[in-house]
């Protein structure tokens, strides 16, 4: 993309500082969890109008989500998508930052305040260059991302989020890396999430009489072992893979062995491949250390995301020079692989799309608290930086997807 324009972009965007952090916190303080963004929907329609757009709000008959096109220069063709996730988390904030939640038992704890911003400001940002571009923009601010079963983003492909689409981005904040800095890779980049669950069922007693019953205790206490040889045991030392237990249920008085033991958890991998083994060895090694056990097992596996976050190569290069361009080469890196996962992997399943990084982490300003926790907080500086490179992406994937 041409200096010119970048820099356009740039100053644009820093000139909107003011504006932008004020609309994040305004967000922040007003927090909904995944499928119940009404109001935030609201908001976002009223901001892309006030630009010029006309926006739709909604997603398979629910009032959250909202969807806006920006047709630049001639026709409709090329189309690059840009995303921003709108959902909150559903616990309370412990904060005394002026502009903490109001909305008791939520928070935006990840990011996605910001996240609605900059789209916001790389949309304002296009609308007033779109003479310079040919082919469309389609902003997309999708609910539910943090849900964890029910996918915002697989909602929206099926109401036809991405017909006509030819390419898509999407950016997280990261407050664990100094704000500022952008991180971009190729190919794999965060984990398929999935979720199991195993009932083992066996037959209940006096806690003194183990003989008169069959331990369903003892058997999820051998499974548990058992499942650590999947990873170290099963799968190729040089393939990714993690299968954690998080629940494990069983039994609620001392002297009382218990009838069930329930357990669940979660597995992370790279490869559809790695998951189909890690989910056969998972059902294989329940029903086995069951039945040795003289108990059963019931198992139930759900995918959730199934597919890891997965760069397109070549709009991931295209991605690292347009970030050189904006934040400067020493700003930009490559990102670690990561096992935590997203929904932006559904939107990659059907077109090409990059997903990248942007560092919100400074220490002075007490913005380092990990996603997820109840004292999350965004440095607003970096708010322009993410809106130049949202724009600046954009511009750029139309310019390369129009001369083929
Ligand atoms: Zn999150
Ligand atoms: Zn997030």
């Amino acid at each position: 993309m041409d200096d010119e324009y970048i820099g356009q972009v740039r100053r644009t965007a820093a000139a909107m500082a003011e504006k932008l952090t004020a609309l994040r916190r305004h967000l922040h303080a007003y927090p909904e969890i995944s499928w119940q963004e009404v109001e935030t929907s609201r908001l976002i329609a009223s901001k892309l109008e006030e630009i010029g757009l006309k926006p739709r709000i909604g997603t398979t008959g629910k009032p959250v989500g909202v969807v806006a096109d920006l047709v630049c220069g001639g026709d409709a063709k090329p189309c690059v998508a840009l995303r921003a996730d709108i959902d909150a988390l559903a616990f309370g904030e412990e904060s005394d930052l002026e502009y903490r939640s109001l909305n008791s038992g939520a928070m935006h704890a990840c990011g996605h305040d910001a996240h609605i911003t900059m789209l916001l400001g790389a949309a304002e940002i296009l609308y007033s260059m779109k003479d310079r571009l040919r082919g469309q923009v389609r902003f997309i601010f999708q609910p539910a991302e943090e849900h964890g079963l029910i996918s915002g983003a697989e909602a929206m492909i099926k109401d036809g989020v991405l017909e006509g689409v030819d390419a898509i981005a999407g950016m997280h904040l990261w407050s664990h890396v100094p704000s500022g800095r952008v991180q971009w890779r190729c190919g794999p980049v965060m984990a398929s999430s999935d979720v199991w669950e195993v009932r083992f069922q066996g037959k209940g007693g006096h806690g003194a009489m183990p003989q008169k019953t069959v331990d369903p205790t003892v058997i999820a206490a051998n499974f548990i072992l058992a499942l650590q040889t999947i990873v170290s045991r099963e799968i190729d030392p040089l393939q990714t893979c993690v299968i954690s237990a998080g629940k494990f249920h069983c039994g609620d008085v001392t002297n009382v062995i218990p009838n069930t033991a329930e357990l669940s958890g979660n597995v992370r991998t790279f490869s559809l491949d790695v998951r189909d083994s890690a989910e056969a060895a998972l059902v294989r090694i329940a029903k086995s250390v069951a039945e040795t056990y003289r108990g059963s097992a019931e198992t139930k596996y759900i995918y959730v995301y199934p597919h890891p976050v997965n760069n397109d190569p070549a709009l991931a290069e295209l991605f690292r020079d347009v970030a050189v361009q904006v934040v400067g080469g020493d700003n930009v890196e490559e990102s670690p692989m990561l096992m935590t996962s997203e929904d932006f992997s559904f939107y990659q399943t059907q077109v090409p799309g990059v997903f990248f990084f942007l560092g919100s982490g400074d220490p002075e300003k007490e913005t380092t608290a990990p996603h997820h926790s109840s004292r999350f907080n965004v440095d607003d500086a970096v708010l322009p930086a993410g809106v130049s490179l949202l724009a600046s992406f954009a511009g750029a994937a139309l310019e390369k997807l129009g001369e083929k």
